[in-house]
Protein backbone atom coordinates (compact mmCIF):
# COMPACT_ATOMS: atom_id res chain seq x y z
CA UNK A 1 0.00 0.00 0.00
CA UNK A 2 1.47 3.38 -1.14
CA UNK A 3 2.63 5.24 1.89
CA UNK A 4 0.05 8.66 2.72
CA UNK A 5 1.30 11.98 2.98
CA UNK A 6 1.13 13.96 6.10
CA UNK A 7 0.25 17.73 6.58
CA UNK A 8 -0.38 19.67 9.06
CA UNK A 9 -3.25 21.50 7.28
CA UNK A 10 -5.18 20.31 3.96
CA UNK A 11 -6.98 22.82 2.29
CA UNK A 12 -9.77 20.55 0.38
CA UNK A 13 -11.30 23.23 -2.42
CA UNK A 14 -9.76 26.24 -3.80
CA UNK A 15 -12.32 28.34 -4.54
CA UNK A 16 -13.33 31.77 -2.59
CA UNK A 17 -13.57 29.52 0.80
CA UNK A 18 -9.93 27.49 0.23
CA UNK A 19 -8.24 30.35 -1.17
CA UNK A 20 -9.10 32.99 1.32
CA UNK A 21 -7.97 30.43 4.42
CA UNK A 22 -4.74 29.69 2.37
CA UNK A 23 -3.85 33.56 2.07
CA UNK A 24 -4.50 34.76 5.66
CA UNK A 25 -2.21 31.82 6.45
CA UNK A 26 0.51 32.91 4.31
CA UNK A 27 -0.04 36.74 5.41
CA UNK A 28 0.08 35.80 8.75
CA UNK A 29 3.31 34.04 8.16
CA UNK A 30 2.22 30.37 9.18
CA UNK A 31 4.76 27.46 8.86
CA UNK A 32 3.18 24.44 8.95
CA UNK A 33 2.63 21.91 5.67
CA UNK A 34 -0.45 23.31 3.77
CA UNK A 35 -1.84 20.74 0.89
CA UNK A 36 -4.31 22.90 -1.07
CA UNK A 37 -5.98 20.55 -3.62
CA UNK A 38 -8.68 21.37 -5.56
CA UNK A 39 -9.87 19.76 -9.18
CA UNK A 40 -8.19 22.35 -11.12
CA UNK A 41 -6.61 25.86 -10.60
CA UNK A 42 -6.89 26.99 -14.25
CA UNK A 43 -8.33 30.53 -13.84
CA UNK A 44 -12.09 30.86 -14.74
CA UNK A 45 -14.36 33.96 -14.72
CA UNK A 46 -17.65 32.33 -14.16
CA UNK A 47 -18.54 34.69 -11.36
CA UNK A 48 -18.07 38.07 -10.10
CA UNK A 49 -17.52 38.59 -6.34
CA UNK A 50 -19.34 41.99 -4.90
CA UNK A 51 -19.24 43.01 -1.41
CA UNK A 52 -18.66 46.23 0.88
CA UNK A 53 -16.35 47.17 2.69
CA UNK A 54 -13.89 50.49 3.60
CA UNK A 55 -10.72 51.60 1.62
CA UNK A 56 -8.22 49.44 3.45
CA UNK A 57 -10.10 46.77 2.22
CA UNK A 58 -7.52 43.72 1.82
CA UNK A 59 -8.97 43.01 -1.62
CA UNK A 60 -9.46 46.62 -2.48
CA UNK A 61 -6.71 46.22 -4.63
CA UNK A 62 -7.55 43.91 -6.79
CA UNK A 63 -11.25 45.03 -7.45
CA UNK A 64 -11.86 44.97 -10.90
CA UNK A 65 -14.23 47.87 -10.16
CA UNK A 66 -15.46 50.04 -7.09
CA UNK A 67 -18.28 52.75 -6.44
CA UNK A 68 -19.87 54.83 -4.42
CA UNK A 69 -23.18 55.51 -5.52
CA UNK A 70 -25.87 53.41 -6.10
CA UNK A 71 -29.47 53.43 -7.52
CA UNK A 72 -32.49 51.69 -5.92
CA UNK A 73 -35.48 51.32 -7.60
CA UNK A 74 -39.02 49.72 -6.58
CA UNK A 75 -42.78 50.77 -6.96
CA UNK A 76 -42.68 54.74 -6.81
CA UNK A 77 -39.18 54.82 -5.33
CA UNK A 78 -36.48 55.52 -7.31
CA UNK A 79 -33.58 57.24 -6.29
CA UNK A 80 -29.47 57.45 -6.29
CA UNK A 81 -28.26 56.54 -2.98
CA UNK A 82 -24.35 57.63 -1.97
CA UNK A 83 -21.94 55.70 0.76
CA UNK A 84 -20.73 57.73 2.53
CA UNK A 85 -18.21 55.36 4.87
CA UNK A 86 -18.40 52.07 2.37
CA UNK A 87 -16.99 51.63 -1.28
CA UNK A 88 -19.11 48.37 -3.12
CA UNK A 89 -16.21 46.21 -4.78
CA UNK A 90 -16.28 44.21 -7.59
CA UNK A 91 -13.42 41.46 -8.16
CA UNK A 92 -13.33 38.96 -10.93
CA UNK A 93 -13.17 35.41 -9.88
CA UNK A 94 -9.83 35.40 -12.33
CA UNK A 95 -8.30 38.34 -10.45
CA UNK A 96 -9.03 36.68 -7.33
CA UNK A 97 -7.61 33.32 -7.97
CA UNK A 98 -4.78 34.18 -10.27
CA UNK A 99 -3.51 36.87 -7.35
CA UNK A 100 -4.15 34.77 -4.27
CA UNK A 101 -2.04 31.64 -6.06
CA UNK A 102 0.88 33.81 -7.28
CA UNK A 103 1.08 34.49 -3.61
CA UNK A 104 1.09 30.85 -2.38
CA UNK A 105 3.38 29.79 -5.20
CA UNK A 106 6.28 31.49 -3.69
CA UNK A 107 4.92 29.90 0.33
CA UNK A 108 7.57 26.87 0.52
CA UNK A 109 5.09 25.38 3.16
CA UNK A 110 2.71 25.03 0.49
CA UNK A 111 1.69 22.15 -1.88
CA UNK A 112 -0.71 22.72 -4.94
CA UNK A 113 -2.25 19.48 -5.94
CA UNK A 114 -4.87 19.04 -9.04
CA UNK A 115 -6.79 16.11 -8.14
CA UNK A 116 -10.19 15.65 -7.79
CA UNK A 117 -11.70 14.86 -4.23
CA UNK A 118 -13.61 11.66 -3.65
CA UNK A 119 -14.21 11.67 0.27
CA UNK A 120 -12.61 12.60 3.25
CA UNK A 121 -12.44 10.48 7.32
CA UNK A 122 -11.20 11.85 10.67
CA UNK A 123 -11.08 10.11 14.28
CA UNK A 124 -9.77 12.01 17.51
CA UNK A 125 -6.45 12.43 16.08
CA UNK A 126 -6.07 12.95 12.27
CA UNK A 127 -8.47 13.73 9.51
CA UNK A 128 -7.88 12.19 5.95
CA UNK A 129 -8.43 12.44 2.73
CA UNK A 130 -8.85 10.09 -0.74
CA UNK A 131 -8.84 11.09 -3.99
CA UNK A 132 -10.75 9.77 -7.43
CA UNK A 133 -6.73 8.60 -8.20
CA UNK A 134 -7.26 6.28 -4.55
CA UNK A 135 -4.45 8.64 -2.73
CA UNK A 136 -4.67 9.58 0.80
CA UNK A 137 -3.32 12.46 2.28
CA UNK A 138 -3.72 13.29 6.18
CA UNK A 139 -3.81 16.24 8.17
CA UNK A 140 -4.27 17.73 11.88
CA UNK A 141 -7.30 19.04 10.08
CA UNK A 142 -9.19 19.10 6.82
CA UNK A 143 -11.03 22.65 5.83
CA UNK A 144 -13.41 21.57 2.65
CA UNK A 145 -15.84 23.44 0.60
CA UNK A 146 -16.48 20.69 -1.15
CA UNK A 147 -18.95 18.13 0.52
CA UNK A 148 -22.65 19.27 2.02
CA UNK A 149 -22.72 17.19 5.38
CA UNK A 150 -24.08 14.21 4.84
CA UNK A 151 -27.24 15.33 6.94
CA UNK A 152 -27.82 18.75 5.66
CA UNK A 153 -31.46 17.78 4.31
CA UNK A 154 -32.31 20.75 1.85
CA UNK A 155 -36.21 19.59 1.44
CA UNK A 156 -36.21 19.87 5.86
CA UNK A 157 -35.86 24.60 4.85
CA UNK A 158 -38.90 26.07 6.34
CA UNK A 159 -38.84 28.21 3.33
CA UNK A 160 -37.57 26.70 0.06
CA UNK A 161 -36.39 29.94 -1.30
CA UNK A 162 -32.81 30.32 -3.71
CA UNK A 163 -32.09 33.32 -4.97
CA UNK A 164 -31.24 32.72 -8.44
CA UNK A 165 -29.73 34.87 -11.00
CA UNK A 166 -28.66 35.15 -14.36
CA UNK A 167 -26.63 37.83 -15.72
CA UNK A 168 -25.23 38.98 -18.80
CA UNK A 169 -21.89 40.89 -19.45
CA UNK A 170 -22.39 43.09 -22.62
CA UNK A 171 -19.95 45.57 -24.13
CA UNK A 172 -22.45 47.79 -26.64
CA UNK A 173 -21.64 50.18 -29.40
CA UNK A 174 -22.47 53.32 -27.68
CA UNK A 175 -21.33 54.94 -24.39
CA UNK A 176 -24.41 54.41 -22.61
CA UNK A 177 -23.68 53.44 -18.77
CA UNK A 178 -23.26 55.83 -15.81
CA UNK A 179 -20.00 54.02 -14.71
CA UNK A 180 -20.15 55.79 -11.38
CA UNK A 181 -23.20 54.26 -10.43
CA UNK A 182 -23.82 51.00 -10.06
CA UNK A 183 -27.87 49.71 -9.60
CA UNK A 184 -28.10 47.57 -6.51
CA UNK A 185 -32.20 47.28 -6.99
CA UNK A 186 -34.38 47.92 -9.83
CA UNK A 187 -37.25 46.13 -8.42
CA UNK A 188 -39.99 43.99 -11.10
CA UNK A 189 -43.04 44.72 -10.33
CA UNK A 190 -44.36 42.68 -12.83
CA UNK A 191 -43.03 39.12 -11.87
CA UNK A 192 -45.39 37.52 -9.24
CA UNK A 193 -44.02 34.35 -9.02
CA UNK A 194 -41.31 35.39 -6.82
CA UNK A 195 -39.42 38.88 -5.46
CA UNK A 196 -37.37 39.81 -8.83
CA UNK A 197 -35.11 42.82 -9.58
CA UNK A 198 -32.31 43.71 -12.14
CA UNK A 199 -28.77 44.61 -11.06
CA UNK A 200 -26.27 46.22 -12.82
CA UNK A 201 -22.53 46.90 -12.46
CA UNK A 202 -21.71 49.32 -15.21
CA UNK A 203 -17.19 48.11 -15.80
CA UNK A 204 -17.47 51.17 -18.70
CA UNK A 205 -19.57 53.32 -20.69
CA UNK A 206 -19.80 50.38 -22.73
CA UNK A 207 -20.13 47.51 -20.67
CA UNK A 208 -21.63 46.43 -18.08
CA UNK A 209 -23.09 43.25 -16.06
CA UNK A 210 -26.62 42.78 -16.33
CA UNK A 211 -28.29 40.22 -14.36
CA UNK A 212 -32.05 39.22 -13.42
CA UNK A 213 -32.27 38.02 -9.58
CA UNK A 214 -35.50 36.19 -8.51
CA UNK A 215 -35.98 34.85 -4.51
CA UNK A 216 -38.65 32.46 -4.95
CA UNK A 217 -38.89 28.37 -4.82
CA UNK A 218 -37.54 27.74 -8.51
CA UNK A 219 -35.57 28.75 -10.98
CA UNK A 220 -36.66 29.92 -14.40
CA UNK A 221 -35.84 28.62 -17.92
CA UNK A 222 -32.43 30.39 -19.07
CA UNK A 223 -34.24 31.80 -21.90
CA UNK A 224 -37.06 33.34 -19.38
CA UNK A 225 -34.06 35.23 -17.73
CA UNK A 226 -32.46 36.60 -21.35
CA UNK A 227 -35.73 37.66 -22.30
CA UNK A 228 -36.21 40.04 -19.11
CA UNK A 229 -32.95 41.22 -19.69
CA UNK A 230 -33.46 42.19 -23.07
CA UNK A 231 -36.36 44.01 -22.23
CA UNK A 232 -34.71 45.89 -19.50
CA UNK A 233 -31.51 46.94 -21.49
CA UNK A 234 -34.28 48.11 -24.80
CA UNK A 235 -36.83 50.19 -21.91
CA UNK A 236 -34.46 51.74 -19.70
CA UNK A 237 -31.31 52.04 -22.01
CA UNK A 238 -32.50 52.33 -25.48
CA UNK A 239 -30.97 48.75 -26.61
CA UNK A 240 -31.76 46.25 -28.98
CA UNK A 241 -29.53 43.01 -29.75
CA UNK A 242 -27.95 44.92 -32.30
CA UNK A 243 -26.56 47.36 -30.15
CA UNK A 244 -24.40 45.11 -28.20
CA UNK A 245 -21.96 41.83 -27.87
CA UNK A 246 -22.46 39.63 -24.80
CA UNK A 247 -19.04 38.63 -23.90
CA UNK A 248 -20.05 37.17 -20.47
CA UNK A 249 -22.63 34.68 -18.99
CA UNK A 250 -23.00 33.87 -15.47
CA UNK A 251 -25.66 31.35 -13.34
CA UNK A 252 -25.75 30.98 -9.99
CA UNK A 253 -28.68 29.49 -7.62
CA UNK A 254 -28.00 29.70 -4.37
CA UNK A 255 -30.32 28.11 -1.09
CA UNK A 256 -32.13 30.79 1.30
CA UNK A 257 -31.62 28.80 4.19
CA UNK A 258 -32.94 29.62 7.60
CA UNK A 259 -30.89 27.09 9.57
CA UNK A 260 -27.30 27.14 10.04
CA UNK A 261 -25.32 24.69 8.81
CA UNK A 262 -23.66 22.51 11.01
CA UNK A 263 -19.73 23.83 11.59
CA UNK A 264 -18.44 20.65 11.37
CA UNK A 265 -18.11 17.44 8.81
CA UNK A 266 -16.94 15.66 11.41
CA UNK A 267 -14.44 15.39 14.34
CA UNK A 268 -10.71 17.64 12.86
CA UNK A 269 -12.87 18.59 9.33
CA UNK A 270 -14.48 21.93 8.75
CA UNK A 271 -17.08 23.14 6.18
CA UNK A 272 -16.24 26.34 5.21
CA UNK A 273 -17.92 28.66 2.63
CA UNK A 274 -21.48 27.60 0.70
CA UNK A 275 -21.03 24.06 2.65
CA UNK A 276 -20.23 25.69 5.69
CA UNK A 277 -23.57 28.29 5.42
CA UNK A 278 -21.24 31.11 5.34
CA UNK A 279 -23.88 32.46 3.21
CA UNK A 280 -26.55 35.03 4.76
CA UNK A 281 -29.14 33.56 3.99
CA UNK A 282 -31.06 36.72 2.92
CA UNK A 283 -28.75 38.29 0.83
CA UNK A 284 -26.57 35.40 -0.80
CA UNK A 285 -23.69 37.22 0.20
CA UNK A 286 -20.59 35.14 1.09
CA UNK A 287 -17.32 36.83 0.65
CA UNK A 288 -16.96 39.37 3.30
CA UNK A 289 -18.23 36.09 6.12
CA UNK A 290 -15.70 33.95 4.78
CA UNK A 291 -13.09 36.38 5.03
CA UNK A 292 -13.94 37.16 8.68
CA UNK A 293 -13.46 33.70 9.28
CA UNK A 294 -10.27 32.82 7.55
CA UNK A 295 -8.77 36.03 9.26
CA UNK A 296 -9.26 34.25 12.90
CA UNK A 297 -8.71 30.98 12.05
CA UNK A 298 -5.19 31.76 10.60
CA UNK A 299 -4.59 33.53 13.73
CA UNK A 300 -5.43 31.01 16.17
CA UNK A 301 -3.57 28.32 13.65
CA UNK A 302 -0.24 30.27 13.40
CA UNK A 303 -0.19 30.69 17.76
CA UNK A 304 -0.74 26.87 17.39
CA UNK A 305 -3.95 26.47 19.13
CA UNK A 306 -7.27 24.69 17.89
CA UNK A 307 -8.78 26.76 14.83
CA UNK A 308 -12.12 28.21 16.20
CA UNK A 309 -15.09 26.35 14.86
CA UNK A 310 -16.95 28.84 12.90
CA UNK A 311 -20.24 29.69 14.44
CA UNK A 312 -23.55 30.87 12.69
CA UNK A 313 -24.67 34.55 12.93
CA UNK A 314 -26.66 35.53 16.32
CA UNK A 315 -29.53 34.46 17.24
CA UNK A 316 -31.00 37.84 16.70
CA UNK A 317 -29.76 38.10 12.86
CA UNK A 318 -31.12 34.64 12.44
CA UNK A 319 -34.14 35.72 13.49
CA UNK A 320 -34.82 38.15 11.47
CA UNK A 321 -33.75 36.69 8.31
CA UNK A 322 -36.43 34.59 8.94
CA UNK A 323 -39.10 37.13 9.26
CA UNK A 324 -37.88 38.31 5.73
CA UNK A 325 -37.76 34.48 4.69
CA UNK A 326 -41.03 34.11 5.74
CA UNK A 327 -42.70 37.61 3.55
CA UNK A 328 -40.23 36.81 0.60
CA UNK A 329 -41.60 33.53 0.25
CA UNK A 330 -45.23 33.92 1.25
CA UNK A 331 -46.14 37.78 -0.10
CA UNK A 332 -44.09 39.21 -2.90
CA UNK A 333 -46.30 42.57 -2.89
CA UNK A 334 -45.30 42.86 0.81
CA UNK A 335 -41.87 42.39 -0.44
CA UNK A 336 -41.56 44.95 -2.59
CA UNK A 337 -43.28 47.46 -0.50
CA UNK A 338 -40.35 46.68 2.56
CA UNK A 339 -37.25 46.83 0.31
CA UNK A 340 -39.38 50.20 -1.39
CA UNK A 341 -39.46 51.42 2.55
CA UNK A 342 -35.75 50.36 3.72
CA UNK A 343 -34.42 52.18 0.70
CA UNK A 344 -36.40 55.11 1.19
CA UNK A 345 -36.01 55.70 4.81
CA UNK A 346 -32.94 54.32 5.83
CA UNK A 347 -29.59 55.66 4.67
CA UNK A 348 -27.48 52.97 2.77
CA UNK A 349 -24.19 52.66 4.79
CA UNK A 350 -26.78 51.78 7.62
CA UNK A 351 -28.66 48.77 5.81
CA UNK A 352 -24.82 47.74 4.72
CA UNK A 353 -24.04 47.23 8.25
CA UNK A 354 -27.27 46.08 9.53
CA UNK A 355 -26.62 43.12 6.80
CA UNK A 356 -22.69 42.51 7.57
CA UNK A 357 -24.63 41.95 11.04
CA UNK A 358 -22.09 44.60 13.07
CA UNK A 359 -25.43 47.33 13.93
CA UNK A 360 -26.46 47.33 17.83
CA UNK A 361 -29.65 46.82 18.86
CA UNK A 362 -30.31 50.17 18.83
CA UNK A 363 -29.54 50.88 15.13
CA UNK A 364 -31.43 47.21 14.38
CA UNK A 365 -34.76 49.00 15.43
CA UNK A 366 -34.24 52.12 13.38
CA UNK A 367 -33.59 49.53 10.30
CA UNK A 368 -36.59 47.58 11.23
CA UNK A 369 -38.60 50.83 11.80
CA UNK A 370 -37.94 52.33 8.31
CA UNK A 371 -39.20 48.94 6.69
CA UNK A 372 -42.97 48.27 5.62
CA UNK A 373 -43.57 46.53 8.89
CA UNK A 374 -46.99 45.20 8.89
CA UNK A 375 -45.84 42.22 7.13
CA UNK A 376 -42.96 41.29 9.59
CA UNK A 377 -46.18 41.69 12.48
CA UNK A 378 -47.85 39.09 10.84
CA UNK A 379 -44.62 37.02 10.57
CA UNK A 380 -43.93 37.67 14.23
CA UNK A 381 -47.60 35.63 14.95
CA UNK A 382 -46.44 32.67 12.97
CA UNK A 383 -42.78 32.78 14.86
CA UNK A 384 -42.96 34.41 18.06
CA UNK A 385 -39.40 35.75 19.34
CA UNK A 386 -37.71 34.19 22.51
CA UNK A 387 -40.07 31.24 22.33
CA UNK A 388 -39.30 30.38 18.47
CA UNK A 389 -36.58 27.44 19.07
CA UNK A 390 -36.30 27.52 15.09
CA UNK A 391 -33.07 25.48 14.58
CA UNK A 392 -33.03 23.69 17.99
CA UNK A 393 -33.58 20.25 16.22
CA UNK A 394 -31.62 20.80 13.36
CA UNK A 395 -28.66 21.48 15.84
CA UNK A 396 -29.65 18.59 18.28
CA UNK A 397 -29.15 16.35 14.79
CA UNK A 398 -26.06 17.81 14.07
CA UNK A 399 -24.17 17.60 17.32
CA UNK A 400 -25.31 13.70 17.36
CA UNK A 401 -24.21 13.20 13.73
CA UNK A 402 -20.79 15.29 15.02
CA UNK A 403 -19.84 13.54 17.93
CA UNK A 404 -19.72 9.88 15.73
CA UNK A 405 -16.87 8.83 14.32
CA UNK A 406 -16.55 8.97 10.97
CA UNK A 407 -15.44 5.49 9.66
CA UNK A 408 -17.51 4.90 6.49
CA UNK A 409 -18.40 1.77 8.33
CA UNK A 410 -22.48 2.81 7.03
CA UNK A 411 -21.63 3.59 3.40
CA UNK A 412 -25.34 4.76 3.05
CA UNK A 413 -24.32 8.30 5.10
CA UNK A 414 -22.33 9.17 1.76
CA UNK A 415 -21.75 12.78 1.41
CA UNK A 416 -23.95 15.40 -1.05
CA UNK A 417 -21.05 16.28 -3.46
CA UNK A 418 -22.89 19.18 -5.52
CA UNK A 419 -20.27 18.87 -8.76
CA UNK A 420 -21.18 14.89 -8.63
CA UNK A 421 -23.01 13.40 -11.66
CA UNK A 422 -25.80 10.92 -10.78
CA UNK A 423 -24.88 8.73 -13.64
CA UNK A 424 -21.56 8.28 -13.00
CA UNK A 425 -22.53 7.59 -9.32
CA UNK A 426 -23.42 4.32 -10.23
CA UNK A 427 -20.59 3.28 -11.79
CA UNK A 428 -18.04 4.95 -9.60
CA UNK A 429 -19.84 2.84 -7.04
CA UNK A 430 -17.98 -0.31 -6.58
CA UNK A 431 -14.46 1.63 -6.98
CA UNK A 432 -15.17 3.84 -4.34
CA UNK A 433 -16.40 1.23 -1.88
CA UNK A 434 -12.70 -0.22 -2.37
CA UNK A 435 -10.80 3.21 -1.87
CA UNK A 436 -13.12 4.67 0.88
CA UNK A 437 -12.30 0.67 2.85
CA UNK A 438 -8.65 1.91 2.59
CA UNK A 439 -9.17 5.46 3.94
CA UNK A 440 -11.34 3.71 6.85
CA UNK A 441 -7.90 1.58 7.33
CA UNK A 442 -6.42 4.60 7.36
CA UNK A 443 -7.64 6.42 9.97
CA UNK A 444 -8.29 3.56 12.11
C1 LIG B 1 -22.49 33.17 -10.18
C2 LIG B 1 -22.32 33.47 -8.71
C3 LIG B 1 -22.07 34.78 -8.31
C4 LIG B 1 -21.90 35.07 -6.95
N1 LIG B 1 -21.67 36.37 -6.59
C5 LIG B 1 -21.46 36.66 -5.29
C6 LIG B 1 -21.18 38.00 -4.91
O1 LIG B 1 -21.19 38.92 -5.74
N2 LIG B 1 -20.91 38.27 -3.60
C7 LIG B 1 -20.91 37.27 -2.65
O2 LIG B 1 -20.62 37.56 -1.48
N3 LIG B 1 -21.23 35.99 -2.99
C8 LIG B 1 -21.50 35.66 -4.27
N4 LIG B 1 -21.78 34.36 -4.62
C9 LIG B 1 -21.92 33.35 -3.56
C10 LIG B 1 -20.56 32.76 -3.08
O3 LIG B 1 -19.68 33.79 -2.72
C11 LIG B 1 -19.87 31.89 -4.12
O4 LIG B 1 -20.68 30.81 -4.50
C12 LIG B 1 -18.52 31.34 -3.63
O5 LIG B 1 -17.80 30.90 -4.75
C13 LIG B 1 -18.64 30.22 -2.62
O6 LIG B 1 -17.35 29.90 -2.19
P1 LIG B 1 -16.91 28.42 -1.78
O7 LIG B 1 -15.50 28.47 -1.38
O8 LIG B 1 -17.89 27.85 -0.84
O9 LIG B 1 -17.11 27.54 -3.11
P2 LIG B 1 -16.36 27.67 -4.52
O10 LIG B 1 -15.84 29.04 -4.73
O11 LIG B 1 -17.35 27.14 -5.49
O12 LIG B 1 -15.14 26.68 -4.36
C14 LIG B 1 -15.27 25.28 -4.31
C15 LIG B 1 -14.02 24.67 -4.96
O13 LIG B 1 -14.08 23.25 -4.80
C16 LIG B 1 -13.60 22.65 -5.99
N5 LIG B 1 -14.17 21.29 -6.05
C17 LIG B 1 -15.47 20.93 -6.09
N6 LIG B 1 -15.59 19.59 -6.08
C18 LIG B 1 -14.33 19.09 -6.03
C19 LIG B 1 -13.79 17.77 -5.95
N7 LIG B 1 -14.55 16.68 -5.92
N8 LIG B 1 -12.44 17.63 -5.89
C20 LIG B 1 -11.61 18.71 -5.90
N9 LIG B 1 -12.07 19.98 -5.95
C21 LIG B 1 -13.41 20.16 -6.00
C22 LIG B 1 -14.08 23.56 -7.11
O14 LIG B 1 -13.27 23.40 -8.27
C23 LIG B 1 -13.94 24.94 -6.47
O15 LIG B 1 -12.70 25.53 -6.78
C24 LIG B 1 -21.98 34.04 -5.96
C25 LIG B 1 -22.26 32.73 -6.38
C26 LIG B 1 -22.44 32.46 -7.73
C27 LIG B 1 -22.75 31.02 -8.13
Amino acid sequence: MPESKRYDIIIAGAGLSGLSLAWHLVKKNYTGQILLIDNSFAPNNHKTWCFWGKKDHPFADIAHRTWKNSLFSALDFSSELSLKEHIYFCVKESDYKETILRTLQKAPNIDLLEESILDFSSNSSKAALITKDSNIYLADYIFQSIFMPSHYDPSARKYPLIQHFLGIEIKTDEKVFDKKTFTLMDVDSDFNDGFAFMYVLPFKKNRALVEYTIFSANPLKKKQYKKKIRSYLKEKYGLTEENYSIKRQEYGEIPMDDRPHTPLYSSRIMNLGTVGGFTKPSTGYTFSRVHKYSKKCAQALVKGVVPPIPTASSYRFRYYDLLLLRVLATNVPDSRKIFRYLFKNSPVDRIFKFLSEETNFLEDLMVLASCYYPPFLRALTVHPPLITQFDKDYLAQSKHKELKEDNFEDLEQRPYSSDKDSSQDAELESDEIVQKDRLNETVS
